[in-house]
């Protein structure tokens, strides 16, 4: 039997609530903090000395001594190895396992890599923050650009670490270096550019930050696992990514941004009864919300909000408060949050200030202090009073175009909600707005139920044609070009799409079905693609959105579209409406039809060669053979499209 990945565990106990757990087999009190207590499982007893901490995630009895973590639990209350015991927690949580290919664990020498980037992240803290207070030009300036321009008090630049880049960056790598971290540490921390097959030397360390302002992430337990750098006059124009605001550590063996809070390591001992978290869209929002008192706000790492975030979160507190820019990126981050606030089973409420045009919580705060809180909070409003105001359109605007979209947002953030009564709820919430949009309340709930019934796929089909009068989109396959179907957008460099290719119809089940998302992204090597055109480019960025989880539902593209063409492109697929049976076994002959396209023009290359070796001695065909055995086995290979188990 394949071992379970040591990381697949730890993911489980970082996402799952023992709370969750024992509430299924005893009744959780709060016991102050995050701590609980209940009657023990493993004892009779009248009153309840089973402790267990949301925390720590283990449980102790006083009365019997039984004590352990969420599988020694589950392995005792359900009678399961432990190996049964991950199996049955993630299934349980919806959470994917991950399995050793060979067989035994990470390597003494992977555990304390981890181990060795926390420490480094540690100096390279320390070395940071030491440079914001030391001597030069630099670091003055960026004093000032704390105190007069974010206007922060440097004693909150102390207490959080917060760190300058110097314009060369030269001193962070020198510091590590004189430190003696490991090779393997430096290359794989995330704060030097470094080619693979460079030596490792001072002068190869090409720093990622220059010039910026740096603040420390921290995981929930308080360990520093990344940097985000805010560009400042400092930062140089050669740059790598001058233009960004704000540029993030990458992906490594301690960091994940999907699986982080910023300021969730100290926020989690603020919040408890009354005092739900406050979720802000920037790092600086957090800090200003911290400087004036606000100790329980947290902010997204970077601009997604995803389910893992909100199952970390919900181990402290179900109650969340959303103070989003009044923009409309703040609206869309909100309601990506929204379904799932509901799937995860945390409350949110929308924080706003009533009859005000533009919010900007950090300048509220600024100017406000701890009173703007209040102040939001008393105009503050639920999920469903969010989708009324933001996402129905006013009566007089209303299009049909617009309704059935909007309405089908509605089903797809009501569909998340995990209870039969939360969803009722929820319709009864909105149905009395939809009166003004013609829409009545039992068209409304029978069109929902056909909605469920076809898992979400008649959306925007015949489902929502019959609550408005909208033409029917027409189930041909669309040939017109991404271009000519919008005669007014700006003509792009890049060539028509053409809708005969794989690419294009690949794309078109991707937007209609999600569930391929990741068996496709698993299955299809992105050179196989072929690029140049729109439905290419845009069928390897999607890809890479589900291979990252970080698909945000064809409803929220817009940040993934950059070009006219790319938007039309999607437009014009989303409005056909897919009449296919099975999607796997379509995506399947997709793949394998970019196979053969990517593959054969190579085949034919080492025929011809290999002829022309039979008559030149000078050319060795070992090689080729080898070559052309290989390509001839990928190809005949059999291809598999698995549904995954999530
Ligand atoms: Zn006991």
């Amino acid at each position: 039997m394949p071992r379970i990945k040591d990381s697949s565990k730890l993911d489980l106990k970082l996402r799952i609530n023992i709370v969750d757990v024992i509430a299924r087999v005893a009744t959780p009190r709060r016991a102050g903090g995050s701590r609980f207590k209940a009657l023990c499982p493993f004892h009779q007893e009248k009153t309840p000395s089973f402790h267990f901490d949301a925390d720590k995630g283990f449980y102790k009895c006083f009365g019997c001594g039984k004590a352990g973590d969420i599988f020694t639990f589950v392995q005792e209350t359900e009678g399961l190895t432990f190996t049964e015991s991950m199996e049955a927690l993630a299934q349980r949580f919806g959470i994917a396992l991950e399995y050793e290919e060979g067989g035994g664990g990470p390597s003494r020498e992977e555990r304390s890599l981890r181990q060795e980037l926390f420490d480094l992240h540690e100096a390279a803290t320390d070395h940071l923050h030491q440079t914001l207070k030391g001597p030069g030009q630099h670091a003055e300036w960026m004093r000032a650009y704390w105190t007069e321009k974010r206007r922060f008090p440097m004693e909150l630049a102390d207490e959080f670490k917060i760190g300058l880049a110097d314009p060369t960056g030269s001193g962070l790598g020198a510091a590590l270096m004189r430190k003696k971290f490991s090779e393997a540490a430096i290359r794989q921390c995330g704060l030097f550019y470094l080619y693979d097959d460079a030596m490792l030397t001072l002068g190869a360390l090409r720093p990622r930050f220059r010039g910026r302002l740096m603040i420390p992430i921290r995981d929930h337990q308080g360990r520093v696992t990344a940097f985000t750098a805010r560009q400042t006059d400092l930062t140089p124009k050669d740059d790598n990514s001058y233009e960004a605001k704000y540029v993030n550590s990458p992906e490594t063996p301690i960091f994940s941004k999907s699986n982080l809070l910023f300021n969730l390591d100290r926020a989690r001992s603020h919040v408890g009864e009354g005092k739900p978290f406050v979720m802000v869209e920037g790092q600086l929002d957090a800090l200003r919300c911290w400087s004036v008192g606000l100790k329980t706000a947290i902010a997204p790492q970077g601009t997604s909000i995803t389910e893992s975030q909100l199952m970390l979160m919900r181990r402290y507190q179900t109650q969340l408060e959303c103070f989003f820019d009044s923009d409309s990126a703040g609206q869309k981050a909100a309601l990506r949050l929204l379904p799932l606030a509901l799937k995860t089973g945390i409350e949110v409420r929308f924080l706003t200030l009533e009859g005000a045009g533009k919010v900007d919580p950090d300048l509220l705060f600024l100017e406000k202090g701890l009173a703007g809180y209040e102040e939001v909070k008393h105009g503050s409003f639920g999920g469903m009073q969010f989708m009324r105001r933001y996402v129905l359109p006013e009566a007089g605007q209303a299009t049909a175009e617009r309704t059935q979209q909007a309405v089908r947002s509605i089903y797809e953030v009501v569909a998340s909600a995990e209870s039969e009564l939360l969803r009722k709820t929820l319709l009864g919430e909105i149905a009395p707005a939809l009166g003004a949009l013609q829409i009545t309340p039992d068209v409304f709930e029978r069109d929902f139920a056909r909605f469920l019934a076809t898992g979400g796929r008649a959306a925007a089909g015949p489902a929502s044609q019959s609550l408005v009068n909208s033409p029917p989109s027409s189930g041909a396959p669309l040939s017109a070009s991404a271009d000519s179907s919008e005669p007014d957008s700006r003509t792009d460099a890049s060539p028509a799409d053409d809708a005969d290719s794989p690419e294009h119809h690949l794309l078109f089940l991707l937007l209609h079905f999600v569930e391929l998302g990741k068996p496709l992204a698993a299955a299809l090597p992105h050179d196989w693609i072929e690029a140049r055109r729109p439905s290419g480019t845009l069928l390897n960025r999607f890809l890479a959105e589900f291979a990252e989880d970080q698909w945000p539902g064809r409803d929220h593209l817009d940040s993934l579209l950059e070009t006219d063409a790319e938007r039309a492109l999607v437009t014009s697929l989303l409005f056909e409406s897919p009449k296919i049976e099975d999607p796997f076994k379509v995506a399947l002959e997709g793949i394998t039809h970019l196979r053969t396209r990517a593959l054969t023009p190579r085949l034919h290359q080492i025929v011809l060669a290999l002829a022309q070796a039979s008559t030149d001695n000078t050319v060795d065909p070992g090689a080729l053979l080898k070559e052309r055995s290989t390509l001839q086995r990928l190809l005949r290979s059999p291809l598999a499209l698995a549904p995954s188990a999530a």
